[in-house]
């Protein structure tokens, strides 16, 4: 019965039962992992303010069986990350990176480098102004939790008849085979997308800056608009979902939203139900 001990972010949380949580952890050691914290509705004791969303803490538990729920029996606050939920901007953006992780992430696989975006992203969102920065910077990390995810797009030739693609102002992106394909080819994939060359270029480099860099760059808003479309439809595709997060970000934008946090991120990153 092997004892856990791990640091990790509060990905979800679902009410169990009268005081029981069922509590989806990003680890850093074990990637995902579904976790139930007996009691942990009334125990500040053992879970003293430790369970809010994008919270960074150090939990131990154990694991009774491979396929089992972990039992989580202590948590322990490192970083809460307050700022996230109190901004709605930060916080909607933030739900939508759990809700990826909820969705994309296979359970009990390590993935320290992404342990490490989290990190990174959250420290982001907790901190910075809204600048128009604010957006690019939130494409990079799109950007970049794809690559890690293994969805990195291919974006230099066509990936059904392998012709390269080095002219023209247009390219066309096919969520389906996770690159471009070439006009010949475009008939064959209905669902790929018109994205332009300052889009590509900027997709192609985009992974070899460094922080400070990506902290300064600024994106023309086609760029920025195209750059979504297209990792957002990746994420579609290889989740089969439509991540509910977005649609209240393009509410929030249309300034059709309640000021108030009416649809808790519970409900948005909700992976599946559980019924005791
Ligand atoms: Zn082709």
């Amino acid at each position: 019965m092997p004892r856990v001990k791990d640091n990790a972010f509060i990905i979800n949380k679902t009410e169990y039962g009268e005081s029981d949580l069922i509590i989806t952890l990003f680890t850093a050691g074990r990637g995902k992992i579904n976790t139930i914290g007996k009691g942990a509705k009334r125990s500040r004791r053992r879970f003293p303010g430790s369970l809010e969303l994008f919270s960074r803490v150090a939990f131990n538990g154990f694991i009774k069986h491979p396929l089992a729920l972990t039992r989580m029996d202590e948590c322990q606050l490192i970083e809460p990350f307050t700022a996230i939920q109190e901004d709605l901007h930060s916080y909607f953006c933030g739900c939508y990176f759990l809700e990826i992780i909820n969705r994309c992430c296979a359970e009990r696989q390590a993935n320290k480098a992404l342990f490490n975006l989290l990190n990174d992203l959250f420290t982001f969102l907790a901190t910075v102004p809204h600048n128009r920065n604010f957006n690019c910077r939130i494409r990079l990390f799109e950007l970049q939790i794809i690559t890690l995810l293994g969805f990195k797009p291919q974006l230099s030739s066509c990936l059904d008849c392998g012709c390269e693609l080095d002219t023209g102002k247009y390219f066309n992106f096919s969520p389906q085979t996770g690159g471009l394909v070439c006009q010949s080819c475009q008939p064959r994939h209905p669902a790929s997308f018109s994205v332009s060359r300052g889009t590509i270029n900027m997709l192609n480099q985009a992974h070899r800056l460094d922080n400070e860099l990506r902290n300064k760059l600024n994106f023309t808003p086609q760029v920025e608009r195209e750059s979504a479309r297209l990792c957002r439809a990746l994420l579609r595709w290889h989740s089969g979902y439509n991540f509910k997060s977005l649609k209240i970000m393009e509410r929030y934008a249309e300034n059709d939203l309640p000021v108030a946090k009416t649809e808790p991120a519970l409900a948005m990153c909700q992976p599946k139900s559980y019924n005791k």
